[in-house]
C-alpha cells in the first residue's frame, strides 16, 4: 500500500462527518471517492471539494454491491440522527447490515483497510459509566431506536468476523456525540435544534427535565482520531471509544447555547422519547493510549464556531426563505 497518495473510499462521504474527513483527506494528498445516496447527506455539503481533480462523488446505495478500487475505507454511511434514521427504521437496519457486507466485501477483493463508523448507542441505556469498550450494553432490541442501534451491533460484529475468518485490517470506532459545521439544520439532533432555535429568538425545546446527560465532540477532534485509527497497526482494531469526556445535561447546553448566541429565548420542557438513555460519557483510555489521540477542542470553543456556521447559513437563506414563502 503507497504511504502517500492513497486512493480512500469515504461511504457516506456527502453527510456532516463525511464531508469533513474527504477535505480532511485531500488536504493530506490522497485520492478521495464519495460515495453517497443523499439520504441525509447534500452535495452542497462537498460542493467545494469537487474542482479537485483528486476527489470523485459517486451516488450509490451501500446496501448494492460496489466496484470501486481502492486502499483505503471509511464506512459513515447511514442516517444519523434519531429523527432521520426513525423515519425508516427498516432502511436504517438494511444500511448497517447489508452496507456493512458490502464494503467488506469490497475490502477483501482490494485488500484494504475497512473502518466501520459504529457509535456509543452500541452501550444502549448504559447501567455502567462512563463506558468503557468491555461494557457489552443495555440496548432494547424491539424499541424504536433498536434500527440504529442493533443495526451497528450487527456491522460490529461482522466486522469482527471478517478479521478472525480472513484476516482483514478493520477498525472499529464508537463515536459519541460529534457536533460542528455542517450538521444538518433540521435533522433534530440537539445542538443543532438549540442553535437554530437560540438564533431564531424561539424557546429552546428540552425534552424530558434536561437532567440527562451527554458528551461533545467537536467535529475536527474525531476527524483526527478516525485518521489516527486508519494509520493505526494492524494487530488494533477496536472497538475504540472516540469521544470528547466533557459531559453535559441538556439544560445545561440549553442555557450555554442562550448565552454563547446572545439570544433572549426561554426554554421549554417537552417529552422525552421513549428509550432516550440517561447519561452517556465515553472512558477515552482505549484512545489516549493506543491511538496518542485525546480532544482539544472544549464545548464552548466548538459551540462558538458551531454558532457561527449556522449564522452564516442563515443569513445566506434568507432570500430563499422569504422567496418561498412569498411563492406559497
Ligand atoms: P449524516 O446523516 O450527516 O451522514 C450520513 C451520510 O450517509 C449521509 O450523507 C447520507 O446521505 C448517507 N447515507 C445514508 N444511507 C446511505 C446508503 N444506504 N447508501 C449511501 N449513503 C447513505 O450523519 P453523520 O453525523 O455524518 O454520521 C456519519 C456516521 O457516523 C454514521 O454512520 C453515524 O452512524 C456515525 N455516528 C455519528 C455520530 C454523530 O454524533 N455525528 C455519532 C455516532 C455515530
Ligand atoms: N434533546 C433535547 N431537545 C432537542 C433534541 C434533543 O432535549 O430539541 C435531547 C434528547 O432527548 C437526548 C439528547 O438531547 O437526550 C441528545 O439527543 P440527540 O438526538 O442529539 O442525540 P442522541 O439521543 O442520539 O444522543
Amino acid at each position: 500500500m503507497k504511504e502517500s497518495g492513497r486512493r480512500i473510499l469515504v461511504t457516506g462521504g456527502a453527510g456532516f462527518l463525511g464531508s469533513h474527513l474527504c477535505e480532511r483527506l485531500l488536504a493530506q494528498g490522497h485520492e478521495v471517492l464519495c460515495l453517497d445516496n443523499f439520504f441525509t447527506g447534500n452535495k452542497r455539503n462537498v460542493a467545494h471539494l469537487l474542482s479537485d481533480p483528486r476527489f470523485e462523488l459517486i451516488r450509490h446505495d451501500i446496501t448494492l454491491p460496489l466496484r470501486v478500487e481502492a486502499d483505503e475505507i471509511y464506512n459513515l454511511a447511514c442516517p444519523a440522527s434519531p429523527v432521520h434514521y426513525q423515519r425508516t427504521p427498516m432502511q436504517t437496519t438494511r444500511t448497517s447490515v447489508l452496507g456493512a457486507l458490502n464494503v467488506l466485501d469490497l475490502a477483501r477483493q482490494c485488500n484494504a483497510k475497512v473502518l466501520q463508523a459504529s457509535t456509543s448507542e452500541v452501550y444502549g441505556d448504559p447501567q455502567v459509566h462512563p463506558q468503557p469498550e468491555q461494557y457489552w450494553g443495555h440496548a432494547n432490541p424491539v424499541g424504536v431506536r433498536a434500527c440504529y442501534d442493533e443495526g451497528k451491533r450487527c456491522a460490529e460484529t461482522l466486522f469482527m468476523d471478517c478479521r478472525r475468518q480472513y484476516g482483514t485490517d478493520v477498525k472499529i470506532a464508537r463515536i459519541f456525540n460529534t457536533y460542528g459545521p455542517r450538521m444538518h439544520p433540521e435533522d433534530g439532533r440537539v445542538v443543532s435544534n438549540f442553535i437554530m432555535q437560540a438564533l431564531a429568538g424561539q424557546p429552546l425545546t428540552v425534552y424530558g427535565d434536561g437532567a440527562q446527560t451527554r458528551s461533545f465532540c467537536y467535529v475536527d477532534d474525531l476527524v483526527d482520531a478516525f485518521i489516527r485509527l486508519m494509520d493505526s497497526p494492524r494487530e488494533f482494531g477496536g472497538p475504540v471509544n472516540l469521544g470528547n469526556p466533557e459531559e453535559s445535561t441538556m439544560l445545561e447546553l440549553a442555557q450555554r447555547v442562550i448565552a454563547l448566541c446572545g439570544s433572549a429565548s426561554d426554554i421549554v420542557f417537552r417529552p422525552l422519547p421513549s428509550d432516550d438513555p440517561v447519561r452517556r460519557r465515553p472512558d477515552i483510555s482505549l484512545a489516549r493510549s493506543v491511538l496518542k489521540w485525546e480532544p482539544r477542542i472544549g464545548l464552548a470553543e466548538g459551540l462558538g464556531r458551531t454558532i457561527d456556521y449556522f449564522r452564516r447559513l442563515l443569513d445566506d437563506e434568507q432570500p430563499v426563505r422569504e422567496h418561498s414563502l412569498h411563492g406559497q
